[in-house]
């Protein structure tokens, strides 16, 4: 029964009108665009503003973070929680940059892009879960210092109450493009996850590909502590191919030779900038992502 009411919201919800839809992606070229900041204390004001503005409550964790390069330095995570019950879903998106060599990354790929589709996420299923409540929480964590070695990530972890954790979706470099990059190599328990991302890929008609080796964010943290986890990102497919070619190719990738995919010219450098955010794609993946959680909670009632 409950698996038919949710059905019913989440085809209802899947529904969304051009208008509504242009819409959407004109607020997010235009949230974007503050993510332009000198400072991750900057990013730190911009993402609690947005939150404010979409009327998502948020808690701060402060935290003693830095590394051997930086010195002991305060990192600011920042936890949305949606809905109420005794399991967890975890969505987490880093929201620091890289600072440069006398300068500061715009940091829209990676990873204010990712950042605003949680966002997205969240609101839609705030939505969905005043619609047909159920008892699951989407524990929304923004970390800060995931740059200087997935610290924020860790640190959530540590304070957090890892019983309650059923599965952890991470997003990292997403600002444009339709295909769903997400990677294997999180270990025998996100087996599950892996399964409900690729039906969830395959009944939409999205094009994603899975990657053996994918690169590490956040959700190494989760892994290594032994909860399932999904990492994602998205590009153009054709960035996406490269990528994988990079990172699975082996010996013969087919790339020519010193070929560095795209994106990993642009992200970690000054080439990461607004110009490459697209506010369809973003808005797209938001409720991708939302879809897939509820989707992976649904699945975790029903023992699956
Ligand atoms: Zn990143």
């Amino acid at each position: 029964m409950i698996r038919t009411l949710l059905s019913a919201a989440l085809g209802a919800a899947l529904v969304a009108t051009p208008a509504s839809a242009q819409d959407a992606a004109a607020d997010l070229e235009t949230a974007a665009a503050a993510w332009v900041q000198p400072s991750n204390a900057e990013r730190f004001r911009v993402l609690t503003e947005q939150l404010t503005a979409a009327g998502l409550d948020y808690e701060v964790q402060a935290f003693e973070g830095g590394n051997g390069r930086t010195g002991p330095l305060e990192g600011r995570n920042v936890v949305v929680t949606i809905g109420r019950g005794p399991v967890d879903i975890v969505l987490t998106a880093h929201y620091d940059a890289v600072p440069l060599e006398g300068g500061f990354s715009q940091g829209i790929v990676d990873n204010a892009g990712s950042v605003l589709a949680m966002m997205q996420a969240a609101v839609r299923l705030r939505e969905t879960s005043a619609a047909e409540p159920f008892p699951y929480r989407y524990v929304f964590v923004f970390t800060d210092q995931e740059e200087l070695g997935l610290i924020g990530a860790r640190k959530w972890l540590e304070s957090a109450d890892r019983s309650r954790i059923a599965a952890v979706i991470n997003a990292d470099v997403a600002a444009y493009g339709d295909t769903v990059m997400y990677g294997e190599n999180n270990g025998e328990q996100s087996a599950g996850l892996l399964r409900a991302l690729r039906l969830q890929c395959a009944e939409r008609a999205v094009t994603c590909v899975g990657f053996p080796v994918y690169p590490p964010s956040d959700d190494r943290v989760f892994s290594a502590a032994g909860l399932p986890v999904l990492s994602l990102g998205t590009q153009d497919a054709i960035g996406a191919h490269q990528m994988w070619l990079a990172f699975n190719g082996g010996e013969t990738p087919g790339l020519r030779e010193g070929f560095v995919p795209p994106v990993f010219q642009r992200i970690h450098s000054t080439g990461d900038v607004l110009d490459l955010f697209e506010g369809e794609d973003v808005a797209r993946f938001g409720a991708f992502i939302a879809d897939l959680a509820l989707r992976i909670a649904i699945d975790h009632a029903a023992g699956g």
